[in-house]
């Protein structure tokens, strides 16, 4: 279980993930969480800065996908600022919220890396299917209340991980 909380790469801000370096790992999609990964939560627009640099992947030819446990209504709206498909009520870490994502990009699991805030969600959810997963600071400490319980455990986790010497 513990081993399933390992992000393969962990990232301060969206901006330092090395594209060239997933180019080379075969990945050719991207499956974005929404809260607090691309954007702060609640909010319901993406910043300019974080839309130029989606448009800036899919010119390297990155196919995007946006993946949230969130409503179809707000997840529809954010996702058609970036022209990205979208999976909303995904029931992260579920694999099938993870799967939906790579079918709508026409991509394998395999070739798809995973963005989030969140180890018990994006990078469970995405390390269970088998695809890259990458570990980013939450942009804002603003948080739905499930959330903030779940970070305490995160914290644990962290703590765990780095004691072991897995993060
Ligand atoms: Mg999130």
């Amino acid at each position: 279980m513990l081993k399933l909380l390992v992000p393969c790469m962990v990232v301060n801000t969206l901006y330092d993930i090395k594209l060239t370096e997933l180019k080379q790992r075969g990945i050719r999609g991207i499956a974005f969480d929404l809260d607090n990964t691309i954007i702060p939560w609640n909010s319901s627009k993406i910043c300019p800065e974080v839309l130029l640099w989606l448009n800036h992947l899919a010119a390297q030819g990155f196919k995007l996908c946006l993946v949230s446990n969130n409503g179809k209504e707000r997840v529809r709206k954010i996702a058609a600022q970036c022209g990205a498909p979208f999976v909303a009520w995904a029931l992260k870490p579920s694999r099938s919220g993870f799967r939906q994502a790579a079918q709508a990009m026409g991509l394998s699991p395999d070739t798809v890396a995973v963005v989030g805030d969140q180890l018990f969600t994006d990078i469970l959810g995405g390390n269970r299917l088998g695809m890259i997963t990458i570990w980013v600071k939450p942009l804002t400490t603003k948080e739905f209340v499930g959330t903030k319980i779940t970070r305490e455990l995160e914290k644990l986790a962290v703590h765990l991980l780095k004691a072991t010497g897995r993060l």
